[in-house]
């Protein structure tokens, strides 16, 4: 059982009833504003609490007391601008591009900055380089890699590669990477065509029919630019294709 009904900008709830602007939410109701708890009821602005009711930041109140208290606080949150919005980003525990903000909506440092919100670099003073040397072939990779860290060679920050990861380049013989998690995924990410739709057509050159010289000409959007030198095609015509 999993499901959450009446939730509003919630992140990683389950089992929620009526609750909003929540992180780390499992099983309450009728709650705003919390982070990590469980199990609880009429909580509001509270954190890592377990089986609560009527509490306003991490405070027992009588019910009374607990109405009262919130409705001064929402009143003060609405003249604020606060109330009705997540939580903002300065209280995020992480910086800026270290999160899928920046995958989704890469920003530069200096906007990052500006907004008074953070940004991690890789300090020179925290780079250790690894004495360990990344063989070329996964064959000549001995075990002694698990207990050696690795040096990023895009960003210089260390990572480690765990034993499953090692049986699995192994097992498919891919070399072990010599760049770190994050920035694999960056990596990946650059792949991926951009967050746009351009309106083009079908550029299939097989007639439509036997014995007829007519092209298709369907027309769709599509996140592949006029730009991509990739040949799209309609559904119909790169299913024919595929087939
Ligand atoms: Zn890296
Ligand atoms: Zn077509």
């Amino acid at each position: 059982m999993d499901h959450s009904e009446l939730g509003y900008e919630m992140v990683g709830a389950l089992e929620a009833y009526n609750s909003q602007f929540v992180v780390a939410f499992y099983g309450g109701k009728d709650s705003q504003y919390c982070d990590s708890v469980k199990q609880v009821e009429n909580v509001f602005g509270c954190i890592g609490l377990q089986n609560a009711k009527h509490c306003i930041l991490n405070t027992q109140y009588t019910p009374e007391e607990y109405a009262e208290l919130k409705e001064k606080l929402v009143e003060h949150m609405e003249e604020t601008g606060e109330y009705g919005e997540f939580f903002p980003v300065t209280v995020s525990p992480f910086a800026y591009n270290e999160t899928a903000a920046q995958d989704n909506f890469p920003l530069q440092k200096t906007d990052v900055e500006s907004n008074d919100w953070r940004w991690r670099d890789v300090e020179d003073k925290d780079i250790k380089y690894s004495q360990y040397r990344i063989p070329d072939n996964i064959e000549t990779v001995k075990d002694d890699v698990l207990e050696n860290f690795l040096t990023c060679e895009q960003c210089k920050k260390s990572y480690k590669i765990v034993k499953r990861e090692l049986e699995l380049y192994r097992q498919t013989g891919a070399p072990l990477p010599h760049e770190c998690f994050n920035c694999r995924h960056m990596n990946r990410l650059k792949q991926h065509n951009p967050r746009a739709l351009w309106h083009r057509q079908c550029m299939c050159t097989q007639p439509k029919h036997d014995h007829s010289s007519e092209r298709c000409s369907r027309e769709f959007e599509t996140s592949y630019s006029d730009k991509n030198p990739a040949l799209v095609y309609c559904e119909e015509c790169y299913q024919k294709e595929l087939n």
